[in-house]
């Protein structure tokens, strides 16, 4: 088995469980070879003491008066007679015997047969003393072979002469037994212990590391939840799909992407079977589409994708993406029940088109989710459809900065105005200043994808000192000649709005453009009022000293500031379109605008509802005490000209 066979995160278990089994592997022939080792020491012991005794019996009698003499005679003059050598060899004739010693009461050899192995005997006076004191012991030894370097296994015993008995020993047995042929086949067993276990402990880690394996790439085949293949399998599909297309006729293959958002407030406020039973309905209401055939893929998270291959519809892209899209969600427009809940489902439709080979399945998939992202930002239930540039911020983060300041120094932005209507009579009552950068190539660019840039660069200073100061003249101008109620709101950055001198330039604009303070709202969100309450409280004090009213955007979303809402000089909250969406047919929708509209009821603010695009929404925020509408259902953001053309009912 490779190491590299095995997926990467795997590898550094894999090779500590190698090694463990390794490990148990070893210890367990070691643990078995000790054993074996231990009962053939003790059965040569045994046999050795048997030797003893008989050699005891036979010799003791006869030669105890030759030991006694040999052992009195310390000058070493004191021989055993011949006879000696020639009864040990009898007695020891058929016996398994390699070598046999006599060692005296004192210790001392006094004897020793003739052994080719042995030039002559290891040093044992420790042990030799142990068995003079009665106690009779073996041991492993390994003997080199003269002349060769092959190792001779013997066990060395030392048994007393009277094994029965305790001390004091007139003499010592030193029996060596050839236990080579044993030995070899110990070792031998050992071995194939060790090999055997490691065998069945890699056969385990192999079995495992397949299991392991199919789940894992089960779990990248199929989604648990809905039983969708993911992702890797789209982009294979794709490419095989992109494969057949080269031959045929020419054909536009792409991605529809169908973001459910939310889903983690579903599960927040349900719990995740609910987020699940929603994610199973929306695959199922999917799958029943037109086109549906070609597959339908699970991305992960809240996202799924369907293949667009078309041969033959005659649409242009945006009429292709635009009939998609309306499928889709139409398919969704009667909510989803779940675990004895209704949920709307908020759908981002992300949509790229590519004409034959143009892309890659993974460049074609990437193209569609930035249109995703694109669709989120434009609010709930949007679509979008790449086109080149809309991944600028994202992409090209450099070039799109240069491209910046380039449009700054030739004046391509342009402020754009909402008006925002009165919920009961729809009159205009104002409007919302939003910038806009014409691009020469690329057509009219939204701020939420230069916005940022602009505040990581430090230009939305001068860019927003523009606005403000173009907002200003032109409602100036349109009190004048539209009507002399209306106000005009502008956002302010966290950059702007932390700059020391915002206060002065605001002054000096009001001044300048002779715009009464009390026709200029200052929009601010949640999230830079959070991030230091008592520099904002400061601010905020000091431009309603000014007469300037202040409002908080996108309300709702930062969580935040609800307690220090109250500590906050505001005069206006803007409930985030997000709510105003799903908050006719959405329960936790509406509830959190219900929510929303009794905090602004309690601290006598006006309430405005913005992204309204619907009769319904309309009537629910109304209904629920918003006094102001902003919304497509009244009129998208317009220039300046387009806007006091249709202004509905000029007062003067
Ligand atoms: P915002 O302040 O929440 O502005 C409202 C956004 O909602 C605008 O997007 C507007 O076109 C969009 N909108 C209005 N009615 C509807 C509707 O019925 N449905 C949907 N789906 N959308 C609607 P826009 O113009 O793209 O502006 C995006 C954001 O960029 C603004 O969000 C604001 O935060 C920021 N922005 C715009 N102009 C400026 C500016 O001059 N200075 C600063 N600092 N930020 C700006
Ligand atoms: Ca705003
Ligand atoms: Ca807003």
């Amino acid at each position: 088995m490779r190491l590299h066979s095995i997926p990467a995160r795997y590898q550094t278990p894999a090779a500590a469980l190698c090694a463990l089994l390794l490990g148990a592997a070893w210890l367990t022939a070691w643990g078995w070879r000790h054993q074996a080792t231990n009962a053939v020491v003790e059965q040569e012991l045994q046999r050795g003491i048997a030797v003893a005794t008989s050699l005891s019996n036979a010799l003791l009698p006869r030669y105890r008066d030759d030991l006694k003499r040999v052992a009195a005679a310390r000058d070493g003059d004191g021989r055993l007679p011949a006879a000696l050598g020639k009864d040990l060899a009898d007695l020891l004739r058929g016996q398994r015997v390699a070598r046999i010693s006599i060692h005296d009461a004192r210790g001392a050899a006094i004897y020793t047969t003739e052994d080719a192995t042995f030039t002559s005997g290891p040093g044992a006076s420790a042990e030799i003393q142990r068995a003079l004191r009665g106690e009779g012991f073996a041991q492993l030894i390994q003997v080199a072979a003269p002349g060769t370097d092959a190792e001779r296994d013997f066990v060395r015993a030392f048994v007393p002469a009277n094994p029965g008995v305790a001390q004091p020993q007139e003499a010592v047995f030193e029996i060596y037994t050839d236990v080579t042929g044993v030995m070899k086949g110990v070792r031998d067993e050992a071995h194939s212990v060790f090999a055997n276990a490691n065998l069945v402990g890699l056969t385990l880690f192999a079995v495992a590391l397949m299991i392991l394996r199919r789940a894992e790439e089960e779990q990248r085949r199929k989604d648990v939840v809905t039983g969708l293949p993911g992702r890797e399998n789209a982009l294979a599909a794709m490419a095989e799909a992109l494969k057949g297309v080269a031959e045929g006729p020419p054909v536009r293959v792409g991605w529809l992407l169908v973001g459910l958002q939310r889903l983690r407030q579903v599960s927040a406020a349900y719990g995740h079977k609910s987020a699940e039973e929603v994610l199973r309905q929306a695959a199922a209401r999917l799958q029943s589409l037109p086109g549906a055939e070609l597959g339908l893929f699970r991305l992960g998270g809240e996202a799924f994708a369907m293949p667009v291959i078309d041969r033959s519809s005659g649409l242009s892209d945006a009429e292709l993406a635009e009939r998609l899209a309306f499928q889709v969600q139409v398919s969704f427009d009667t909510p989803i029940a779940c675990e004895g809940h209704t949920v709307m489902a908020d759908l981002a439709i992300g949509i790229a088109l590519g004409a034959g080979r143009e892309a890659t399945a993974e460049e074609l998939m990437n193209r569609a989710e930035v249109s995703m992202t694109e669709a989120k930002r434009r609010g709930s239930g949007q679509w979008a459809l790449y086109v080149p540039g809309l991944e600028l911020g994202v992409r090209d983060r450099l070039q799109a900065i240069g491209d910046l300041r380039e449009a700054w120094e030739q004046r391509q932005f342009q402020v754009y105005y909402q008006p925002l209507v009165d919920s009961g009579t729809r009159r205009w009552v104002g409007c919302e200043a939003l910038v806009r950068w014409i691009h020469p190539d690329r057509g009219i660019i939204h701020p939420e994808s230069f916005v940022p840039l602009l505040e990581e660069t430090g230009l939305i200073v001068e860019v927003g000192l523009f606005v403000l100061r173009e907002s200003c003249r032109q409602m100036a101008e349109w009190r004048e000649t539209l009507d002399s109620r209306l106000a005009v709101s502008v956002n302010l950055s966290a950059r702007q709005f932390a700059d020391p001198d915002l206060l002065k330039h605001i002054r000096d604009v009001l001044a300048d453009t002779r715009l009464p303070a009390e026709a200029l709202i200052i929009e601010v969100t949640e999230t830079f009022l959070a991030l230091d309450p008592e520099y904002a409280i400061e601010v905020l004090t000091e431009l309603r000293k000014l007469g300037v009213a202040v409002a908080i955007d996108d309300f709702g979303v930062g969580y935040s500031s609800l307690s220090a809402l109250r500590r906050l000089p505001v005069d206006i909250l803007k409930i985030d379109r997000s709510f105003v969406s799903q908050a006719p047919t959405d329960p936790i929708d509406a509830s959190i605008a219900q929510a929303i509209a009794a905090l602004a009821r309690g601290l006598s603010l006006t309430l405005v509802a913005e992204g309204v695009e619907t009769e319904a929404q309309a009537d629910f925020t109304r209904d629920i005490g918003c006094q102001k509408h902003q919304g497509y259902l009244f009129a998208r953001p317009l220039d300046a000209a387009t806007f006091e053309a249709s202004y509905p009912d000029r007062m003067i």
